[in-house]
């Protein structure tokens, strides 16, 4: 029997660092093939998909500016490491056979769609992963924010952060054996106790427009295509 996925729009937010593989920096091919593969078995179920791809892999903001950069042109870098990001993605997903568009916070039209937001929806109604690329477009953001931002205004209704581990621990579990996994926590609590979900400014935006941040494994073979059709291990933050 074929189950009603759990939900119907959401949004996929990776860090940069989840394209690098066991390399220590950049584009893995077989790594964002392997993503691209999880990201077309939940899009197969009909669910409408909106990414954001973080840049870390390649460039971020603070180290350029901690190494003497100015600030703001070292976080425009950033932004332009994750549409590098972004293309590669979405190389990998028309490969597959998933329709998708990158779509850029700033503006490169050789190479991106503009950001128009009636036309992104436009796009998913007709079932094309929309790649948001550029994060917000400003400096002293993150893709965090940009992923609360993005899945604000395509009224995504859950924000799936994909990291390494199931979800949201009281402290490291790549370090502590006894960390403990939370089930659902709320916004307050991750904000109060400095828990690892996603920087403070995409918490407190997800916070205050209700939107709901699924954290889980990419990792896991069929994890997140398992969490749409109501399976699997995570925390929720609500
Ligand atoms: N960035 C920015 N504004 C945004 C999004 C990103 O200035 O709206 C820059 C910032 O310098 C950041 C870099 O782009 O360090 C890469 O993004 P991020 O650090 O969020 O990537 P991730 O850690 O998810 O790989």
């Amino acid at each position: 029997s074929v189950q009603e996925p759990t939900y119907k729009r959401v949004l996929l937010k990776i860090s940069g660092e989840a394209l690098m593989g066991p390399q220590g920096y950049g584009l893995h091919p077989p790594t964002v093939e392997r993503i691209a593969r999880e990201v077309k078995s939940v899009s197969d179920l009909g669910v409408e998909i909106c990414m954001v791809i973080g840049g870390g892999n390649i460039f971020r903001g603070l180290a350029g500016s901690a190494q003497g950069m100015e600030r703001t042109t070292a976080d425009y870098m950033g932004m332009l490491a994750t549409v590098m990001n972004a293309l590669a993605m979405q190389s990998s997903l028309e490969e597959i056979g998933v329709f998708t568009r990158v779509i850029s916070a700033i503006r490169m039209d050789e190479v991106a769609e503009p950001y128009i937001r009636r036309r992104a929806v436009r796009h998913l109604e007709k079932k094309r992963v929309c790649i948001f690329a550029a994060g917000t477009g400003n400096p002293y953001f993150t893709t965090d924010t940009a992923a609360t931002l993005r899945a604000n205004e395509m009224a995504c209704e859950a924000i799936f952060k994909g990291t390494k581990v199931d979800g949201v621990y009281d402290k490291d579990p790549m370090k502590h054996a006894d960390a403990k996994r939370y089930d659902t926590v709320t916004y307050d609590e991750v904000l109060a106790q400095h828990l690892n979900v996603m920087d403070a400014s995409a918490i407190a935006l997800a916070r205050d427009n209700r939107k709901p941040i699924i954290v889980f494994s990419l990792d896991e073979p069929g994890g997140f295509r398992g969490i749409l059709a109501g399976q699997g291990t995570y925390t929720k933050v609500q």
